[in-house]
């Protein structure tokens, strides 16, 4: 068993914080909320959603401008009530997302649909309940938007979803906004498909949108981006199709292995400074954040179950695995483990892996912990796309979910039963 001396050092995300030898969320010791709720167990910090939500607050203040949370990220209904009041509208990219949405109270005019396969059922279930903007990827969906809302009598408030070509030798980690993926519609096509549109009598153009990738760590991809959208605006307008908002989009990235993304007001300040010199500081503004506003805001917490030291490599058994954290699996995705107690022994090198039959099903590879069988660690960063793409492999029950504010935890979701899980079968007669 390989050996390492002392902890590693450790950089909590804001509202987590070690004291008297335990780790907290805000007010709250995660170890006695894992005693009473069990593991694994999400916990999220209300205040850290909430002050991710005001970076971007502060970034667009004195504008008029939407901010609409990508629900996908985590779209548990309190997390998307704490948006909701504090004032966010929501994209979603499902029928199933359009339901949630409604039923944690957001107004409908303020949900935008986005996605690349929009069923007619789904865009007459969103025309029934008037939503603000449909975000349309491409110009089949445009028709068939158009004939569903002329079937109805209405006409779809819609934006086109363009794929800015920003370049992925300056911008790597970038992967939806380049060409040659199924996302958005191509540059060039752009003002023939807003005339196509505006000849529509079941749509009213409202918009133009971009989401050019997801976990982006620099602001140049969005200073790109919007130069490409502004220059497709004014040839948009230039043909006689007046937009009334853009949407930036999402995709701005978290800090989950000392990553350094730039702060939204800051951000903000860069973008807005872009547009006013190219003179359309009088748009409405929509974005589409949705890992920025809760990744940070929530860890996972796990129980140590088995240790088994090996030759080739420790492992560290929990009762956390890939049907709750996804991300590693998925792609090879990071996330910091921290013991919840820490302790004072040398620690040794372990592969975190959970239980289900997968050599893809770790948490994380060679981290360098101190640790005996039914200790307790958190998972960092896990507020978004993690509860959200859980699934029950294996016959897992999703874990149980925790919002914490102050010094109060809520229940937002009860662990999942195996009852549950069975409800929807039948044996054969
Ligand atoms: C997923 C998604 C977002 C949010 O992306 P994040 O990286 O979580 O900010 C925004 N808009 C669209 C269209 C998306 O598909």
């Amino acid at each position: 068993m390989s050996i390492t001396s002392g902890a590693a050092p450790t950089t909590l995300p804001p509202f987590f914080t070690f004291h008297n030898g335990q780790l907290m969320v805000e007010g709250l010791a995660l170890n006695a909320l894992a005693q009473q709720h069990g593991t694994p167990l999400f916990v999220y910090s209300k205040a850290a959603i909430l002050a991710a939500l005001g970076a971007y607050q502060r970034g667009l203040a004195g504008r008029a401008h939407q901010i609409c949370y990508a629900m996908k990220a985590n779209s548990t209904l309190a997390i998307l009530q704490t948006l909701v009041r504090a004032g966010c509208g929501l994209d979603i990219v499902s029928g199933g997302e359009l339901e949630r949405a409604l039923a944690a109270g957001v107004e409908p005019c303020k949900i935008i649909f986005s996605g690349v396969g929009k069923t007619r059922a789904e865009m007459r279930r969103a025309l029934d309940v008037g939503i603000g903007c449909f975000n349309v990827e491409s110009r089949a969906e445009l028709d068939v938007l158009n004939e569903v809302a002329r079937s109805m009598s209405l006409r779809a408030p819609v934006s086109v979803r363009v794929n800015p070509n920003v370049d992925a030798k300056t911008h790597p980690y970038i992967s939806t906004g380049l060409k040659g993926n199924k996302f958005g519609i191509a540059h060039e096509d752009v003002v023939d498909t807003y005339r196509h549109a505006a000849s529509c009598a079941g749509l009213r153009v409202v918009g133009i949108d971009c989401h050019i990738g997801s976990q982006i760590t620099q602001a140049e991809p969005y200073l790109d981006a919007m130069d490409r959208i502004l220059d497709l605006v004014q040839a948009i307008e230039t043909a006689g199709v007046p937009i009334a908002h853009i949407d930036f989009g999402g995709g701005l990235g978290i800090d989950y292995n000392g990553d350094t993304p730039p702060e939204a007001d800051a951000l903000w300040l860069r973008l807005l400074h872009k547009l006013d010199t190219r003179g359309y500081g009088d748009r409405k503004i929509f974005i589409e954040p949705g890992r920025s506003l809760v990744g940070n805001a929530g860890v996972c917490v796990t129980e140590v179950l088995y240790l088994k030291p090996g030759e080739q490599k420790n492992f560290l058994i929990v009762d956390a695995a890939m049907n709750d954290l996804p991300r590693p699996a998925m792609y090879q995705a990071f996330h910091q483990i921290v013991p919840l107690a820490p302790r004072s022994e040398p620690t040794a090198v372990w592969d975190v892996v959970g239980p289900v039959c997968e050599s893809g099903d770790w948490l994380g590879r060679d981290r360098a912990l101190a640790v005996q069988a039914g200790d307790l660690l958190a998972v960092m960063s896990a507020g978004a796309y993690c509860m959200s793409m859980a699934s029950n492999y294996n016959t897992r029950g999703r874990a149980a979910e925790l919002l914490v504010d102050g010094e109060t935890a809520t229940l937002i979701r009860a662990r999942e039963s195996a009852t549950d899980q069975l409800r929807f079968e039948s044996l054969l007669p």
